[in-house]
């Protein structure tokens, strides 16, 4: 028994966690089955931080025995039948079980064949030796640590080792992970690794373009997804992805201001659109649709570059609050934010600022129907008059109901030449 990792269990995971994967130990045990941990938990574990995303692997049938855990919990219970996963989801953490599977691969960057396997062949078909430990949680064996490939060895040793020479090969997502693992860590690429990664760079060509994009949105996750983007450029690994693409000090720089100023936009689409922006436009439809980006992002990363293209326009001087709205309105927050962050234009970066912070909330305090109970016709007026209001709400010459009103009355006065009181 591995007394080491059942102290650490007690100090990083709360009392009913552990309540919860020792009962599931016994339940596998009384249904005939083997039960453990992996993966990243028994990682985070031992490197003495906390993971409440548990993965365990059943020897047998995971969604039988996670029907099981079910019935006795309030937990949600969502199954793949396909894949012979289950997930138990509760209101702080979630319990992930898989049932122990063989993965072969049939050319690189294929997805694999899955064939159900043995404890041996699930830890094996993994990435590096960190994330393929396993410790037992039947009864018998509780606490016991199953480490095929030293993990534990390269932990003490701050390494991410693959575990064979085919890894990068058979999957060459593992190059963008291993750096990953890497930057957070603060560990090295072992040596034979290192080589082994800077030898199959080329693999990346064989992986779809969705599969490096998720990729890339996990290290947008990290705490500083710069520092993998620094050695993904040192190592080639960018390069590959595009030639253009660069994650330099000047990115570095971009992203930290990032994490400080983002006002409510997605950090990682910010990020994202950072990463784009010294890209020529041909160089961004070509990123775009090599990582086949969905929709969203994809129109946030072409406005970022539309709207760098404009910044000239709106350093304009004596530009009104209304104008620099007409601008700015047609553009996805996120490239407003990223040309915000990036410019070098104090004037252009102040008005992008101003906008995201209040020019885009305002609105005026009429609205249609107000303006049809003070007389104006359903219509086109009503359109116009509202504009007229947007743009005093904008310029600060309107700034309450009263003076909204008031100058509906002008409007009208202007309209039909009638004298209004305008007091
Ligand atoms: P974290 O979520 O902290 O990044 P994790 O280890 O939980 O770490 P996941 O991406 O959830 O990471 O993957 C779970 C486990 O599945 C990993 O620990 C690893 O063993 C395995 N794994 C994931 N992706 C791959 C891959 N491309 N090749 C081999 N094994 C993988």
């Amino acid at each position: 028994m591995s007394q080491d990792f059942l102290t650490q269990l007690e100090k990083h995971l709360p009392q009913p966690i552990r309540k919860l994967i020792t009962d599931a130990g016994k339940k596998a045990c009384e249904m005939g089955m083997e039960l453990y941990l992996v993966g990243g938990t028994v990682r985070d574990l031992f490197l003495g931080s906390t993971n409440f995303d548990l993965d365990l692997v059943v020897e047998g049938d995971a969604i039988e025995l996670a029907n099981e855990l079910a019935k006795d919990s309030q937990a949600k219970l969502t199954i793949h039948p396909r894949f012979g996963t289950a997930k138990l989801s509760f209101t702080d953490f979630s319990l992930d079980l898989a049932t122990a599977r063989s993965e072969t691969y049939s050319k690189p960057g294929a997805l694999p064949t899955v064939r159900p396997g043995t404890l041996k062949d699930d830890l094996f078909r993994r990435d590096f030796t960190i994330n393929a430990m396993a410790v037992c949680l039947v009864p018998q064996r509780f606490g016991e640590l199953i480490d095929l490939y030293r993990g534990k060895d390269d932990l003490e040793h701050r390494l991410i080792r693959i575990l064979h020479p085919n890894s990068f090969t058979d999957d060459a997502t593992r190059i963008l992970r291993a750096l990953r693992y890497e930057q957070r860590l603060g560990f090295k690429l072992e040596p034979e690794t290192e080589s082994s990664l800077r030898q199959n760079i080329a693999m990346l060509d064989t992986i779809s373009g969705d599969r490096i994009r998720h990729e890339l949105e996990l290290i947008s996750k990290e705490k500083e997804p710069e520092r993998v983007l620094r050695r993904a450029d040192e190592l080639g690994v960018l390069n590959r992805l595009h030639p253009s693409l660069r994650g330099n000090g000047w990115l570095g720089e971009m992203f930290s201001k990032a994490r400080q100023f983002a006002q409510r936009v997605s950090l990682s689409v910010l990020y994202l659109c950072l990463f784009v922006y010294r890209l020529t436009k041909q160089e961004n439809d070509e990123f775009i649709s090599r990582l086949n980006f969905p929709k969203a992002s994809a129109q946030a990363m072409c406005h970022t570059l539309k709207l760098k293209a404009q910044l000239p326009v709106l350093t304009t001087p004596g530009l009104k609050p209304s104008d620099i709205h007409q601008l700015l309105r047609g553009y996805a927050p996120p490239a407003i934010q990223t040309n915000a962050l990036a410019t070098e234009s104090p004037v252009a970066s102040q008005r992008l600022h101003f906008y995201l912070s209040r020019l885009r909330y305002m609105r005026p305090a009429l609205n249609g129907e107000d303006l049809q109970r003070m007389g104006i016709p359903a219509g086109p007026q009503i359109r116009e008059v509202l504009q007229i209001l947007h743009r005093a709400r904008l310029n600060g010459e309107a700034q309450t109901r009263q003076d909204e009103e008031r100058l509906v009355r002008i409007w009208r006065q202007t309209t039909s030449g009638t004298k209004v009181d305008t007091e």
